[in-house]
């Protein structure tokens, strides 16, 4: 079970199993989303995900691929926690972007090495590829 929560304590998420992929994303959005160079994720099911504690705010808006996405942020301190992309049926799709530094254990990170990099045209110039990811201009292909 991995645990992690948001910078003031309000949100508290778990999930159990492990993650499908592991994937350091460049894109533009995830500057945006974060403030930070890039995002770090893990790819979960939703249906191992539980929010314990708190309520996030949900936020839509159209990715530059096309897709309608949803992402979850702390309401009062700005964390960003997760994201969803929804179905062109408007129902959610099985898995969850989980944001992998909300995790409190640095030891589930330190095992879990990114998989892919994807966006990679958007990585900045003095940042290298993590050793053995695969690497993407785009989005990969389905697990
Ligand atoms: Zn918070
Ligand atoms: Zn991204």
């Amino acid at each position: 079970m991995a645990v992690g929560g948001c910078f003031c304590g309000k949100v508290r998420i778990q999930y159990s199993g492990q993650p499908l992929v592991s994937a350091l994303c460049h894109c533009f959005d995830c500057r945006k989303l974060t403030g930070g160079l890039y995002t770090y994720n893990f790819i979960i099911k939703n249906v191992d995900l539980k929010i314990t504690a708190g309520s996030p705010k949900e936020v839509a808006k159209t990715a530059d691929s096309g897709n309608h996405i949803k992402n979850y942020f702390c309401s009062d301190c700005g964390t960003p926690l997760y994201g969803l992309t929804m179905k062109s049926d408007g129902t959610p799709d099985e898995t969850t972007v989980l944001r992998a530094g909300i995790l409190d254990d640095i030891g589930i990170l330190n095992a879990l090495p990114p998989k892919v990099e994807i966006y990679t045209g958007g990585r900045v110039s003095w940042v290298s590829p993590a050793e053995e990811a695969g690497q993407f201009t785009g989005m990969p292909p389905p697990p």
